[in-house]
């Protein structure tokens, strides 16, 4: 086999490169030899070692530097409400969680099935909208397993968060049932008041970033203000995430 030819102006760069690399070792030789009286220059951290050790010290989560906010819808699906909200937050591209009953998921079921495909969270909220009392703990036990059977056989997807009608829950149904309560934390009472704007400013002026806002997809007031909300919410640079993403940053 023929030995490649080495171009002459590579051989001159290599023995260039090679007395450069002399010359810069003489150099150093030289230095450490006599005193140095001029001050090291300050020595500069580089910034993938400050991210490292700063990662180290506090694990960052995903979301810090984000304002996260997710926007809950109760007690349907509705089939009139539902899909023109799942519309609106598809063309925003946002995401949300509905607390939905067994009872309107069994008469909705294409709904159900689309706000899963649609990458939103379904929560649980019991299978009649049964408040718990000191003398129900089982009845609303197994309301919560048969409207999580129910979603699980429209959507195939466990069902893991309970959103308790009037927020009445006990504390043994979390082991019992391997479900978690997500209560919130903004309530507009958009069920009991018809003025979009009410909604709107009662949101968008308490909103923090964390925060858990409670609607009602069985108004037209609450749909046309659930999306004002949303858009006012980006547009201060809100993200929006399932209660799901929420709890666990
Ligand atoms: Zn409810």
């Amino acid at each position: 086999m023929e030995k490649p030819k080495t171009n002459p102006w590579q051989k001159k760069a290599a023995i260039n490169m090679l007395f450069l690399n002399l010359m810069i070792i003489i150099a150093f030789a030289f230095k450490s030899l006599g005193p140095d009286l001029t001050p090291p220059p300050p020595y500069e951290v580089p910034e993938s070692i400050l991210a490292f050790s700063s990662n180290i010290e506090k694990p960052k989560p995903e979301h810090e530097e984000t304002k996260i906010v997710a926007i809950t819808f109760d007690d349907g699906p509705h089939p009139r409400y539902t899909e023109p909200i799942l519309d609106g937050l598809k063309e925003r591209g946002v995401v949300a969680t509905f607390f939905i009953t067994g009872d309107h998921a069994e008469k909705y079921p294409g709904i159900v099935k689309r706000i899963h495909d649609e990458g939103h969270l379904i929560g649980n909220h019991t299978y009649s909208h049964m408040q718990l009392t000191k003398y129900n703990l089982e009845e609303f036990a197994n309301e919560l397993s048969l409207t999580s059977q129910i979603i699980a056989e429209i959507t195939g997807a466990e069902t893991l968060f309970v959103r308790p009608p009037y927020g009445l829950w006990d504390i043994r149904l979390e082991a019992k049932l391997n479900m978690f309560p997500v209560m919130w934390t903004i309530d507009p009472r958009d069920w009991a008041r018809s003025s979009v704007s009410g909604i709107v400013n009662d949101v968008v002026n308490k909103v923090k970033p964390y925060d858990i806002i409670l609607l009602h997809d069985e108004y037209e007031s609450t749909q046309n203000a659930s999306l004002i909300i949303v858009d006012q919410l980006l547009e201060a640079g809100y993200v929006f995430v399932t209660v799901e993403e929420l709890l666990l940053n």
